[in-house]
């Protein structure tokens, strides 16, 4: 079947409608609505209407016209939220699926390092770049937190591919000034000016493409990256975080990693020997706060958690690249029940071998069940995630961490359509059961599909992937 990732320029602003059977994130923390008849109707981007009864179906179709579009998918299909990636190295997927035998700092020096260098040639950051956002979307995530590099320009050309593609995408041009490697470090104030020429730039993309979607949330948005503390002065990360401050109201973001991994915890260590660790140098600089992407945090501390929990600022959980790395996982399920912490679910492309957030909820499950081993049953109930709370932690815990649950992770009245239709006769789906039970068929997507059963792709009610004739 032939896949293609279609590329959008302007928005439709017809009204159109959804039918079939859908999979929705609750308000209450991995807990899924199965609605077996749902009916959604789409207007401008936005979801107007969503029936989820028989009854409600037939009264609301009496509302609509019979000219409405509408797609009706039988028990074949699902319709399910777009996954939100919390942490992608866009420069990194030139090595996506290998580098998997070094711990972190020697890592960066014999693989990240170079990759990244390469993207000061346009021309291969713009191939690299639009093979990435492609392959993100025909893994179904139609939100992404992306690291770009030290280069101003060609992050600008990863903000172009998005925009171009329809992708929400949430961007930084990386900023260190100190412990890179030759050729890959910047002066203190060139890494300053040349964030702030980023935020402007990005800026200015949004402007232009709110102006042609009223009412829509913007699509990219600008994130101040310091990449993490041992490559940053203290002079960066206060000239970052009054950036932060500056544009505000603009809405921008900050990202960084956070207690990554035993290494790089010595690493501040030996740097700031009287700092307690990572929070209390970022949030002496203003760079904890809302709309703020931590990645791993697996040493932070309970008071840590609760310094999180208190500025607003999210995680990034990498279940993947945290088992090549970190050295310990993170607890996910008591970050979000016990400590409020808001915690999406991250690729770390390519830290993390795998594109497809379908892999870091799989991972994520198998980490709690390691973690909790050693645990008591009571302690194994407060940490242990299955695929439905690993799914909600991937759509709607990714959209609270970007503090957008009013926009987009799930079908909800007034909501953005970012969306994918599943496929339950493709790749490695098979049925047994004479019969069809919705939770088994969404149980099965989550740990045997992959991108054969994602046939088309929505953000913004836009189609932005779609397998030709599927439906
Ligand atoms: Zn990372």
């Amino acid at each position: 079947v032939a896949a293609r990732t279609l590329q959008i320029n302007s928005m439709s602003t017809e009204k159109w409608a959804i039918e079939g059977r859908f999979v929705n994130p609750s308000h209450t923390p991995g807990v899924l609505e199965y609605i077996e008849n749902g009916l959604a109707i789409v207007e401008n981007g936005k979801i107007s209407s969503f029936a989820k009864t028989k009854s409600e179906i037939n009264l609301l179709k009496l509302e609509i016209d019979a000219s409405c579009p509408t797609v009706s998918l039988d028990q074949e299909y699902l319709i399910v939220p777009g996954f939100v990636d919390l942490h992608v190295h866009a420069p990194q997927y030139a090595f996506t699926g290998t580098a998997t035998d070094l711990p972190l700092m020697e890592w960066l020096q014999n693989y990240t390092f170079p990759a990244e260098r390469r993207m000061e040639d346009l021309e291969v950051a713009t191939r690299l770049y639009n093979a990435l956002v492609k392959r993100l979307l025909l893994n179904g995530t139609t939100s992404a937190v992306l690291f770009a590099t030290i280069h101003l320009e060609s992050s600008k050309v990863l903000v172009d591919i998005c925009q171009k593609m329809g992708f929400r995408a949430f961007i930084g041009k990386v900023a260190m000034d100190q412990h890179g490697a030759e050729n890959y470090e910047e002066e203190t104030e060139n890494s300053l000016r040349s964030t702030e020429d980023f935020i402007l730039y990005c800026n200015q993309v949004m402007s232009d493409c709110h102006s042609s979607k009223p009412g829509l949330k913007k699509l990219i948005h600008p994130v101040i990256t310091p990449r993490f503390i041992p490559t940053c002065s203290e002079e960066l990360l206060h000239g970052l975080g009054e950036l932060a401050k500056k544009y505000e109201e603009d809405g921008v973001y900050v990202q960084s990693h956070i207690s990554e991994s035993f290494d790089e915890v010595a690493f501040v260590k030996a740097l700031h020997p009287d700092a307690a660790g990572d929070v209390e140098i970022f949030n002496k600089h203003g760079l904890l706060r809302h709309r703020c992407i931590m990645a791993h945090g697996v040493h932070l501390s309970d008071e840590d958690l609760h310094v999180m929990r208190e500025t607003g600022s999210s995680l990034a959980c990498c279940p993947l690249s945290n088992a090549f790395f970190a050295g310990k996982d993170l607890r996910l399920k008591r970050c979000i029940e016990e400590f409020g912490v808001r915690v999406g679910l991250g690729t770390d492309v390519a830290g993390g071998y795998s594109p497809s957030m379908l892999s870091s909820c799989r991972q994520s499950v198998v980490s709690a069940k390691i973690i909790g081993r050693e645990e008591t049953a009571e302690e194994v109930k407060a940490t242990d995630v299955d695929f439905a709370f690993a799914f909600w932690t991937a759509t709607l815990g990714g959209a609270r961490a970007l503090h957008l649950e009013d926009a987009i992770g799930s079908f909800e009245i007034g909501k953005e359509f970012d969306a994918c239709i599943v496929s339950c006769k493709e790749g490695n789906f098979e049925r047994f059961e004479s019969e069809v039970i919705l939770q088994k068929d969404f149980e099965r997507f989550i740990n045997l599909g992959d991108d054969r059963n994602i046939i088309k792709v929505y953000v913004q009610g836009q189609l932005v992937h779609d397998v030709a004739g599927a439906v």
